[in-house]
């Protein structure tokens, strides 16, 4: 019998595979991998100057002039539809079905993690995957698809603007606008401080809620990033500069090297 060739070791997939209620918070750098580029970046949808980036996600200005946000929402979404979610999207996706990971928060508005087959998501700055009249409780929209968002602008009466069927209001996506409260966070805050690991994925960890949550862990917090993150050494926290889909495939590899 020949020996079995001894694999390196992986604490990180280790950790991983110990863990049953980790809890991931991901920022824009997860979706910049997807091929999102920064609004305000140089190749951004800002850069287009096509609308203005104080006013386009300003609630006010949206009730009475709704179609600058929707000449940003047409490119939004056709951008969207030429993008898959990322090795790390559907690894999340699998940890949760794998009953290891209680749920994401996300900051982001792109609807990824749902396309990549997550169920536990909070979307702090929400997203354009739920939408709703602004003037009646009548229409809703579960699960607003990209097909149902372009048809909808498309084919509305005001295009691109998608207005109600039952009283013609402004229809507005799920999206938290400037002024308005982030959602979700009491059970975000709750499973933050319930979980077994935290991963902190694509965020610098600067702004609020992303710079607050951490600390209410008490577990072990895995940072990925590509680039500077800004959070209070403790022995706890393990930050480890890297792509995060090398990161996670390097995890995967691991883990059904294993099986
Ligand atoms: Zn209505």
């Amino acid at each position: 019998m020949s020996p079995t060739p001894s694999k390196p070791d992986n604490p990180f997939a280790q950790m991983i595979q110990s863990a049953r209620k980790i809890v991931a918070f991901t920022g824009a750098g997860i979706s910049t991998a997807a091929g999102i580029p920064d609004f305000r970046g140089p190749n951004g949808l800002y850069a287009t100057g096509a609308y203005d980036p104080d006013l386009v996600f300003e609630i006010g200005y949206f009730r009475k002039h709704p179609e600058m946000f929707y000449r940003f929402s047409f490119d939004f979404i056709a951008l969207l539809k030429t993008i898959q979610p990322t090795f790390t999207h559907y690894f999340l996706a699998r940890l949760e079905k794998e009953g290891r990971l209680r749920g994401i928060i996300t900051q982001n508005i792109d609807a990824l993690h749902h396309r990549a087959g997550s169920a536990r998501i909070i979307e702090v700055h929400g997203s354009f995957w739920r939408a709703a009249c602004i003037e009646c409780s009548r229409f809703r929209k579960e699960k607003a698809t990209l097909e149902w968002w372009d048809k909808a602008m498309t084919e509305s009466p005001r295009a691109p603007v998608v207005v109600c069927p039952h009283c013609s209001g402004v229809v507005k996506p799920d999206v938290v606008f400037y002024n308005e409260p982030v959602k979700g966070m009491e059970l975000a805050e709750s499973w933050v401080r319930d979980c077994d690991l935290l991963l902190v994925l694509g965020s610098s960890l600067t702004v609020f809620p992303a710079a607050f949550l951490p600390q209410l862990c008490r577990s072990p917090i895995l940072i990925v990033n590509k680039g500077e993150v800004s959070f209070a050494p403790d022995r706890n926290h393990i930050f480890i500069r890297e792509d995060l889909d090398i990161f996670f495939k390097n995890i995967a590899d691991y883990i059904d090297s294993q099986l």
